[in-house]
């Protein structure tokens, strides 16, 4: 049987928000093809949930990072093409062939590789061509694709579908090394070997859909936009968070002046105040770095955290405030008319919203709600 409360802290995911997200991106690609990244967990938002609405919703492939996402996305019975972006090791390709993942080659190394697997196997598999345009992560170079095409045509057994690369300074919308690497990708799909076959061409991840319009080409990937982080996105009206973190208050006490507070003392009350603790640590994937800087919305008002942050708990002053064991607590996301934005929790934590979002572990339960806004 399911246990009805298993911790008292939850995220909030309001899929009816994700579904709009969805609806607004499609409205402004069109006829392009949506490839939807839901590497690490969803971005911490539920690998198997969120994929579920994106097939539903007519995503037209998903793109993850390790041949286990995946996997567990076939096991959940998501049956729309998948795609996986990460180098691929040798032992993998027998799984990748029997879940029906597409992968990525980006080395004539890895495609001679992959193909003596599948002609062992007597089986083809469905691939992606990286090129490295200027990210110097994986990729094969522009210079040598011209040779990887020329070994591919010796070799039935891989059926390349596309071909792909990655924005290394795509948030940047002024900086001008986009327009190099989209020149650079251009000139690779001019080769007869991308034209003839038709293959899927893809470059765009979310700040390139927003920001290069000509970085769109067949497909494009946008991640973090769709999970409704990205500044000033006019284009794309609508799209929003969806993502709450939430706990109820778990103690309450007066506290006297000049009493430490938590592992270290960090804090010290300069007057008699009320504490209240929440049942949220780094445990869980909230941040230590927030202790003494980052607040909590109590009724509908917001409260600093004081004191460092535990494994499972941290407290809050609330002044003279009066709040009940039982309260709700909103971490990250609107209470009344305030809100703690993700944004907000990144800059103090020095890191950017993706790292904060990947960070929650499975301790903390994903609660799924469709709420119309
Ligand atoms: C993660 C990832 C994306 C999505 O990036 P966002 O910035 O979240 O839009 C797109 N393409 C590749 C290859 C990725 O690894």
């Amino acid at each position: 049987m399911a246990i009805k409360f298993p911790h008292p802290a939850w995220i909030e995911i309001n899929l009816s928000q994700f579904r709009k997200n969805l609806e607004v991106i499609r409205g402004v690609i069109g006829d392009r093809l949506f490839c939807l990244p839901i590497k690490a967990n969803a971005y911490g938002h539920g690998l198997t949930q969120i994929g579920k609405v994106a097939a539903e919703c007519k995503v037209d492939y998903l793109a993850v990072a390790y041949l286990q996402e995946g996997v567990d996305l076939r096991k959940a019975g998501i049956e729309i093409p998948i795609l996986v972006l990460g180098a691929v090791h040798e032992d993998q390709i027998g799984d990748l062939i029997d879940f029906n993942l597409e992968f990525t080659i980006s080395s004539q190394y890895k495609a001679e590789l992959a193909h003596s697997w599948c002609q062992r196997l007597g089986k083809t598999c469905r691939i992606h061509l990286e090129i490295d345009t200027g990210m110097q992560r994986t990729g094969i170079r522009g210079s040598s694709a011209d040779l990887l095409f020329h070994k591919l045509e010796e070799m039935p057994f891989l059926e390349v579908v596309g071909i792909y690369s990655h924005l290394a300074v795509s948030d940047t919308p002024d900086h001008p090394f986009t327009h190099t690497q989209i020149e650079t990708f251009n000139d690779i799909l001019n080769h007869p070997f991308v034209k003839n076959r038709k293959l899927i061409s893809h470059l765009a991840n979310s700040a390139g859909l927003v920001h290069f319009p000509s970085s769109h080409r067949d497909m494009v990937r946008p991640g973090i936009l769709s999970f409704g982080y990205l500044d000033n996105p006019s284009m794309f009206q609508g799209v929003a968070p969806f993502f709450s973190l939430k706990a109820k208050v778990s103690y309450f006490k007066v506290v006297s002046a000049g009493q430490g507070i938590s592992y270290g003392h960090t804090h010290t009350t300069s007057k008699q105040t009320r504490i209240v603790t929440v049942p949220v640590g780094y445990g869980d994937g909230y941040r230590r770095m927030l202790s003494n800087k980052g607040s909590v919305l109590i009724r509908g008002k917001r409260f600093p955290i004081v004191g460092n942050i535990c494994m499972d708990q941290f407290m809050v002053d609330i002044g003279d405030q009066e709040v009940y064991v039982g309260e709700e607590v909103t971490l990250i996301g609107k209470q009344g008319n305030e809100e703690i934005t993700l944004s907000e929790i990144a800059k103090l934590c020095e890191t950017i919203p993706y790292e904060i979002l990947c960070l929650f572990n499975e301790r903390i339960p994903r609660i799924y709600t469709k709420i119309l806004t």
